[in-house]
């Protein structure tokens, strides 16, 4: 059966112009510049957002220092206050924002509508966080005693990219804010639309003009501007691992705090002694849920001899029967991707991928959709350590399969990649689980599970996936500088310099 072409069904209360917010006002760039912003099943224009450039960060950056030392100057319960106010509005809109995101980035519906709790539930964990931190302290027997005071770093720039939009969106305001930064957002361009909730989530809550600004635009001009601008001592970035380097360089010019969530190339180990049910399933979730278009997806899997070839055979088979299709239909599990750029990026590694190995799944449109973004989940098997499908950042519904014999070329394929995001681990044995655990080279293993997040871990990659970690006491490390504070107990025994007697 063939789907009739028709635009996907538009939002209600979809806005035809998308502007910054700075100051507590909406507003066009300095310069009247736009952008055009379409949907991924239609890929047709339904907005224009304001395209900022340099004249526009600079003025979100002065209302945000601005409104710093008010903002700063609240206690933490009554920032905490706020942030709960916020998570209320963020539930509040929960349907409207899961419409918004699903329409803008092709996400699935039904996957969209759990990113608002997840956004709620960042404010929730921070408001709970700094209301419960402390400060150190050390004392150095009877002579000296020292404290820690912490004080938010002051305007927070805060870079995001199109995947899961808000939820990313609040994954960094909410530490931010909750850290007593004031903060200029630049969301990505491909995927505006979420973003304009925020003005009245935030105003809504009480949160006072300019403590939260809102440029939108390209990130060759509005990002840059951002992370060049030098009243803003610390960027947050959330991207590819190009655009982190990128910014690094940048930012090495004020000499600023960076923080970089970046690309990776997750693998999930297989061995057979595991749950291989659970395994399928997880590995299934894991590449093809938000459309395959997620950080920390495992995207190469890597199975242990004796079972590989029936594991790659039910793989596929379940990839086949994956239901792709509108974003706003609640039974689709695989959505368009979010933009013909990226869609034709994704292809051509579809095409890499025919040559360098063997095709068992997918592979190109589903008959049933001519128009929008979309691709069976694809699955190739056989995947040489030397592929590029194996070695790079796909970023959508495409999973590389590969055999081992042993555990050490288990740990050596795992390994054998530029990034460092996630891995996953699946075997019935403890011991070795907990061995691959501590050999693999990442931020974040899992074993016997898929990606289950908890808010008070560190979250983030090593090697070409990142620089520092964001995550419970790790955020907040980041959005405040720390300073210590040495008084004497004791009458202090000085050398005495000067003096001519002996020291
Ligand atoms: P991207 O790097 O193209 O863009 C990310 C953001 O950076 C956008 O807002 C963009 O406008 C901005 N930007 C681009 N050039 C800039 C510049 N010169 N200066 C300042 N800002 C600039 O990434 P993307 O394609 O939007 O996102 C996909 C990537 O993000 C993938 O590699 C994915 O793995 C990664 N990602 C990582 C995590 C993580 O936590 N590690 C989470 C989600 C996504």
């Amino acid at each position: 059966m063939t789907t009739p072409v028709t635009a996907a069904p538009q939002p209600a209360g979809l806005p035809d112009t998308i502007r910054h917010w700075i100051g507590g006002a909406l507003v066009d760039s300095a310069d009247g510049a736009t952008f055009e912003v379409a949907d991924p099943v239609s890929n047709v224009p339904y907005a224009r957002a304001a395209a900022g450039g340099p004249a526009d960060i600079d003025r979100a950056v002065n209302a945000a220092r601005a409104a710093f030392d008010a903002w700063a100057d609240l206690s933490n319960r009554d920032r905490a206050d706020i942030l709960v106010r916020i998570a209320n509005g963020i539930e509040a809109r929960h349907e409207q924002l899961a419409e918004f995101e699903s329409f803008d980035s092709g996400l699935p519906i039904h996957q969209a509508r759990g990113q608002a709790h997840r956004a709620a539930e960042n404010f929730r964990y921070f408001a709970d966080v700094i209301v419960a931190l402390g400060e150190e302290s050390f004392r150095q027997g009877q002579e000296q005693f020292s404290y820690v005071v912490r004080s938010p770093v002051g305007v927070a720039g805060l870079i995001t990219p199109w995947n899961t939009p808000f939820m990313l969106e609040s994954w960094k305001l909410a530490p931010a804010l909750a850290a007593g930064c004031t903060v200029v957002l630049k969301p990505a361009e491909w995927t505006p639309l979420s973003a304009s909730l925020w003005p009245g989530i935030m105003a809504g809550a009480g949160v006072p003009a300019g403590v939260v600004n809102i440029v939108h635009g390209v990130g060759e001009h509005a990002g840059q501007a951002l992370v060049d601008h030098a009243g803003v001592p610390l960027i947050s970035f959330t991207g590819s691992t190009d655009t982190g380097r990128h910014i690094i360089r940048s930012s090495a010019q004020h000499l600023k705090t960076t923080s970089m969530e970046l690309g990776g190339k997750s693998p999930v180990v297989v061995f057979a002694d595991a749950d291989l049910d659970a395994a399928l399933d997880s590995v299934l979730f894991g590449v093809f849920s938000l459309n395959g278009e997620r950080c920390t997806a495992g995207s190469r899997v890597l199975v242990e001899r004796p079972v590989y070839d029936e594991f790659a055979r039910r793989l596929a088979e379940r990839a086949e029967r994956i239901r792709v299709g509108p974003p706003s239909d609640p039974a689709t599990e695989v959505g368009a991707l979010v933009h013909p750029d990226h869609y034709a990026r994704v292809l051509h590694y579809v095409e890499l991928g025919r040559k360098e190995s063997r095709l068992l799944a997918g592979g190109g449109r589903p008959s049933h959709l001519t128009e929008g973004n979309y691709l069976q989940p694809t699955v190739f098997a056989d995947v040489s350590r030397e592929a590029r499908i194996f070695q790079e950042e796909i970023f959508g519904p495409v999973v590389a399969l590969a055999p081992f014999d042993t555990e050490t070329e288990a740990v050596e394929l795992a390994n054998a990649t530029q990034y460092g995001l996630a891995a996953y681990i699946w075997t019935t044995d403890l011991t070795r689980g907990h061995r691959i655990a501590h050999a693999v080279e990442s931020g974040m293993v899992w074993v016997n599970s898929h990606n289950v997040r908890d808010l008070r871990t560190p979250f983030g990659g090593v090697k070409a996936s990142g620089v520092g970690r964001e995550g419970g006491s790790h955020s907040i490390d980041f959005y405040t500088e720390t300073k210590i504070v040495h008084i004497a107990l004791a009458p202090p025994h000085t050398p005495r310099f000067g003096t001519g007697g002996t020291l």
